[in-house]
């Protein structure tokens, strides 16, 4: 891909920052069609006492309210971790451009596995998927949060 950035980068930054905060390391950006980011997330379900507080859906909101819209059409998610089947859905109710995401998650993964939510015939919209992409940093980070946590 000629002229491709990543926003991997900054989508680490917030899983670090997550961290940080005591929660789950995952983090996520939302790019707007001119290359700006319009929202940065990482998770906050510990400090939101909030199950869906999840990066990608705390990312989607903030996009939505700035951008004044309900819609994502044309922008871009990075994340740092396969999103769980509710983000995935959330993702497709955007109409999110592109997905691209860092390490596969085995046990909550909703994309390349388990419910495959852009695969199902009841999904209306599938952005590009690519995976894969800063995987190897996303997983360190999540292995030292939960070795950690023991
Ligand atoms: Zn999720």
């Amino acid at each position: 891909m000629s002229g491709f950035t990543s926003y991997m980068d900054a989508a680490l930054d917030e899983a670090r920052a997550a961290a940080a905060r005591g929660e789950v390391p995952v983090g996520a950006v939302l790019v707007a069609p001119d290359g700006r980011i319009v929202a940065r997330a990482g998770n906050r379900t510990r400090e939101q006492n909030d199950p869906t507080a999840h990066a990608e859906l705390l990312a989607i909101r903030a996009a939505c309210a700035a951008t004044g819209s309900e819609r994502l059409t044309g922008h871009d998610l990075y994340v740092t971790l396969e999103p769980c089947p509710m983000c995935a859905a959330a993702i497709g109710f955007a109409r999110i451009r592109r997905l691209y995401y860092g390490a596969a998650d085995p046990k909550s993964g909703g994309v390349a596995q388990g419910a495959r939510v852009f695969s199902h015939p009841q999904c209306h919209h599938a952005p590009e998927v690519y995976d894969g992409i800063g995987a190897e940093a996303s997983e360190s980070l999540l292995k030292t949060f939960f070795a950690q946590r023991r």
